[in-house]
């Protein structure tokens, strides 16, 4: 099956992505590993959020992305190669798919994109050595795959993230539809 958009990572950049291209309606698949750290943290500082587990955020970012009609599958990926429609992406337990768009939001671990061949760059953030090189949309250096996230070199914290995942899905929506994509819903007029 070939999906518009495969994401790898689900941390908060990756399911935020998801949840926009899901909403916009893309076939979207989410292939995450949950070997995240952000379940370890306690979020103070998330806009509109007064207190949070990271545990907390990462399953209702889990329920909203579900909701919106993305699947979600616990897998390592291993590898993503070029096809002449997209990318087949392969993991280690000897799946594969096949997705038009990938964006990797793999947070401070470059080993995939080391091993796709995209360029890197040296990380400026603490505790993160490497980063995928983006464009400010999010664009790498392999048409149609994208980076999000700290992956993409965002400062590490769940707002900034999660708003990166959503530029970077926002983005590749607006690329495919050749007009910019703007996700709102209004109050139902009474
Ligand atoms: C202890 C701790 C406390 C924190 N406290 C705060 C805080 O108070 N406030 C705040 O704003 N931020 C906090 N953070 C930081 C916040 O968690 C990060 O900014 C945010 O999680 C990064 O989001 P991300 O989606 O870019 O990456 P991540 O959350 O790292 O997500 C990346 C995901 O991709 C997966 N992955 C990587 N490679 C593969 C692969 N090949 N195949 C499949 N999956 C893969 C990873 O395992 C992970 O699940 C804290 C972090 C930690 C560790």
């Amino acid at each position: 099956m070939m999906y518009d958009v495969a994401i790898i990572g689900g941390g908060p950049a990756g399911q935020s992505a998801a949840l926009f291209t899901g909403r916009a309606g893309l076939k979207t698949l989410l292939l995450d590993n949950e070997k995240g750290l952000t379940k370890r943290a306690l979020v103070k500082n998330h806009y509109g959020v007064e207190e949070i587990t990271g545990s907390d955020l990462v399953a209702a970012g889990r329920r909203q992305v579900e909701s919106f009609g993305a699947e979600i599958l616990k897998a390592q990926v291993t590898l993503v190669s070029k096809e002449a429609d997209g990318f087949r992406i392969e993991t280690e337990s000897g799946e594969t798919f096949e997705a038009k768009q990938v964006i990797l939001a793999t947070g401070s671990n470059q080993k995939l994109a080391q091993t796709i061949g995209l360029k890197t760059k040296d990380g400026r953030e603490k505790y993160v050595k490497t980063v995928i090189e983006a464009d400010p949309a999010g664009h790498t250096s392999i048409d149609g795959i994208w980076a999000a996230g700290v992956a993409a070199g965002v400062s590490v914290h769940t707002i900034v993230t999660s708003g990166d995942g959503a530029k970077t899905a926002i983005n590749l929506v607006s690329e495919l539809r050749g007009e910019r994509f703007i996700s709102h819903d209004a109050v139902p007029a009474k």
